[in-house]
Parts: C-alpha cells; sequence; structure tokens
C-alpha cells in the first residue's frame, strides 16, 4: 500500500482539508514522506522525498512535508513505529481546538495503547517545538491530538496507522456528538480497560 493511495484516501475522507496533513513510512537511515503543500491529486512516486533523522536530504525533488521534524522525532522515540500518519480530520480536530484528548468513554480508545487519546500542547505548525510537544503527547500510546491543529497516529505498518487515525476521527465524532445531546460519558476503569486491551490481544487489533 502506497503512501501516496493512503494520502489519497484520507483526502478523499475529508481529512486533509486545503492540503493539510501528512504520511511518511521509515525506511533505512530515516523516513519517506509526502511533499510539503503539493495536492496529493497530482502527487507521483517522484515527490516523495527521503529524509534522515537529522533532517538530511537523502532523495527527492521536492520540499519535505514541513512536519518532517514531527515524523523524525517520533520515528526516533518509537523504534517501533513503521508508518506515521497526520491529519486534519474535522471531528478530532474540533475537540484538538479545545485542548481536550479523548477519554476512555468507549472501549476502542484501547486502541491507540492506553487509557486515552492525549491532547498535547500547543506548538506552531512545522516547529521543532510542536515535534517535541507530539512526541510528548503520545508518549505510551499510538495516536494523540495535537492542540488547535489536528491528529498524529503511528503504527507498524501504513495500514495499522492509517486505520488507528481513521478511529480516532471516529471516537472523537461519536465524543463530540455525547456531548452535543448534553449527555455525560460514564468513563470505563482503569480495570474495565485492562480487560478490553486483553481482550484485543486474542482478537489480534493492536498490532
Ligand atoms: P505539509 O503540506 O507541509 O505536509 O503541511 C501540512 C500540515 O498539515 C502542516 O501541519
Ligand atoms: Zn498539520
Amino acid at each position: 500500500m502506497s503512501l501516496i493511495e493512503t494520502a489519497r484516501r484520507l483526502d478523499a475522507l475529508g481529512f486533509m482539508p486545503s492540503k493539510s496533513g501528512n504520511v511518511s513510512i521509515r525506511i533505512e537511515g530515516g523516513f519517506r514522506i509526502t511533499p510539503s503543500g503539493l495536492p496529493y491529486a497530482m502527487l507521483t512516486d517522484a515527490d516523495l522525498v527521503d529524509v534522515a533523522l537529522d533532517g538530511t536530504i537523502l532523495a527527492g525533488a521536492r520540499g519535505p512535508s514541513s512536519e518532517w521534524r514531527l515524523h523524525a522525532e517520533i520515528y526516533a522515540a518509537r523504534p517501533a513505529a513503521g508508518a506515521i500518519v497526520h491529519t486534519h480530520s474535522p471531528r478530532a480536530t474540533a475537540l484538538s481546538c479545545a485542548r481536550r484528548g479523548l477519554p476512555a468513554f468507549h472501549y476502542m480508545i484501547a486502541l491507540a495503547g492506553g487509557d486515552d487519546i492525549p491532547c498535547s500542547a500547543y506548538a506552531t505548525f512545522g516547529t521543532a517545538a510542536l515535534a517535541e510537544a507530539a512526541v510528548r503527547a503520545i508518549e505510551g500510546r499510538r495516536a494523540c491530538l495535537l492542540a488547535n491543529h489536528g491528529v498524529v497516529a503511528l503504527g507498524s505498518s501504513l495500514a495499522a496507522a492509517e486505520t488507528l487515525a481513521r478511529e480516532v476521527e471516529n471516537l472523537a465524532g461519536e465524543f463530540l456528538d455525547l456531548l452535543a445531546a448534553g449527555l455525560a460519558p460514564v468513563l470505563l476503569t482503569a480495570e474495565e480497560m485492562a480487560a478490553v486491551t486483553a481482550q484485543f490481544g486474542g482478537y489480534g487489533r493492536l498490532a
């Protein structure tokens, strides 16, 4: 499954408005990432950029995504990450603008690796400060929200990262619907979430 197909699929879902978002996979010595600012519809493999973890361009004629530091810092901090998806998917982004993460209101929160999906501190897009804030927020998890910005999800594969980014949006929508209905979520306890994680182990969904 290619980076471009993944980016186009997420774009078609409305997760990448105004050519936002970016997608990468880990390669030997760094990662391959979508270029900055180019509409996904016009991308070809020649537009992808290979970047070392220190930012050195290894291959490619285009400028890498402005969020290359975000991807680089997550790959450096998380050796098991094989792919990273960053979106501005609308419901999760709305929640991020309240600087609120998702609590354990639904068992599928466990797909992100813990009892919540945190929201990072705010920092300007494309900066080292945002990369640092994201690494902190995603610690012990496979996804987090970026304050007033969007979503980051990682996975062992591109398919896993995409699936998680899509589930984060689904969960954010459910959570906002619940709040909009004036209902107070009943949160799952730590024990209940531990049981979900154990059940997922057998179910094979957390790879
Ligand atoms: P790029 O087009 O540079 O990847 O930036 C999109 C984005 O989402 C910035 O946060
Ligand atoms: Zn962004």
